[in-house]
């Protein structure tokens, strides 16, 4: 019999979220509503449609492996270098090249916690150590959802070779400032890497939440990830970036990357997507608008719901949290719970927030207790 490395056999095993088809015809209604993976409700891009189709004539030629257009496109974008670029099959991709290129066995990644929960599992296949950091309130009484970057700076040890700061944070939806951010930076080491992931960058209102690529300028332990899963709109199509301040960590990522895994057709819509940045912003602008009005109905109802910086919103309910989804599935809403924690809802069209608040209404006041549990 064979057996994979113990740290890989005690992974969890891969559950895939609620398909909404196989929902709605399991409870027998028209449509599901899924909110759970914080993509746009938009459909593709007309010019990513475009692209698409044209490059779908090419896909018997393997891909660009160095991914030189896109590269180009996103150096102009960003005002770096394109030696400072690099793609990759989604920023979760990326991430884990970071891992493999940056820790071995007996090194570790600092990150807050709970955030994106790759971040762990990641490190567990690189076979190197965690420190996670515990989220702090944000707000005076408030749950845990906003990064301790104090606590974050002292985590980081001789060993630490990478750290995680996602900002906005995923599933909490809160920004850490410039002011913390850069004492943060300030603090840690120049031999350990910062990597700021900005996947929801592109929602972001608050002014005083830096932008990555600013801060990063100056600062050659820093770097900044960015995927088009989300704003862009691109979630099936899996492409990511890093942005780096030394074109050495960008090589890193590339030399760990596997051959040719950004398909043609993932490049040639990322650069039709950035073509249409116009068109993005409006649909973010619709987006963060829904997230406003998301948000005041959560709290009219009592929830204390955070500000959101990012396309989703987070309802701490705690204990209940398991329960609240399951009954929320029941009536065709497909949500994100952290059993325990809370719910992360992602925004969707005004049509699907309301089924979403009139499906909450109806489980929050069929329960005895009346009121969520925080
Ligand atoms: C969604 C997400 C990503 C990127 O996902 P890809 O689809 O792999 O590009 C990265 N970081 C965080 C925090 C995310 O939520």
């Amino acid at each position: 019999m064979v057996s994979a490395r113990p740290a890989v056999a005690a992974m969890p095993a891969y559950r895939p979220g609620r398909n909404p088809a196989d929902l709605a015809r399991e409870i027998g209604v028209d449509r599901a509503v899924k909110l759970a993976s914080n993509e746009v409700a938009f459909p593709p891009l007309p010019a990513v449609l475009q692209a698409v189709a044209t490059t779908a004539g090419e896909t018997n030629r393997y891909p660009d492996n160095g991914a030189t257009v896109l590269t180009a496109a996103l150096a102009e974008r960003y005002r770096v270098a394109p030696e400072q670029v690099a793609v990759g099959c989604g920023a979760v991709t990326v991430c884990q090249q970071l891992a493999q290129a940056y820790t071995e066995p007996g090194s570790s990644i600092a990150f807050a916690w709970r955030s994106f929960e790759m971040y762990p599992l990641l490190a567990q296949v690189a076979g190197a150590g965690t420190r996670p950091v515990p989220l702090v309130p944000g707000a005076d009484g408030g749950s845990p959802d906003t990064h301790d970057l104090t606590a974050l700076a002292a985590a980081v040890d001789e060993d630490t070779r990478l750290v995680f700061v996602c900002n906005p944070n995923n599933p909490t939806g809160t920004a850490v400032r410039r002011a913390g951010l850069e004492r943060f930076l300030d603090s840690v080491p120049d031999t350990v890497l910062v990597v700021l992931d900005e996947a929801y960058r592109e929602f972001v209102t608050d002014p005083d939440v830096p932008d990555g690529v600013e801060l990063m300028r100056g600062r050659p332990n820093v770097a900044v990830l960015r995927t088009f899963s989300k704003a862009w709109g691109l979630a099936g199509l899996r492409v990511g970036y890093l942005l780096a301040e030394d074109p050495a960590v960008a090589d890193a990522v590339r030399r760990t990357q596997v051959p040719f895994s950004v398909s043609s057709l993932a490049q040639a819509a990322a650069v039709a997507a950035l073509a249409s940045e116009d068109e993005v912003r409006q649909r973010c602008a619709a987006v963060v608008a829904e997230r406003g009005r998301l948000t005041e109905e959560l709290r009219r109802r009592g929830l204390p719901v955070a500000d959101s910086q990012a396309n989703f919103v987070w309802l701490p309910l705690g204990e209940r949290t398991a329960e609240v989804a399951a009954a929320l599935e029941a009536r065709a809403v497909i949500t994100r719970p952290f059993a325990g924690e809370g719910l992360r809802v992602s925004i969707g069209t005004p049509e699907e927030d309301d089924v979403f608040l009139g499906a909450l209404d109806a489980v929050l006041t069929s329960e005895p207790a009346g009121r969520p549990s925080t």
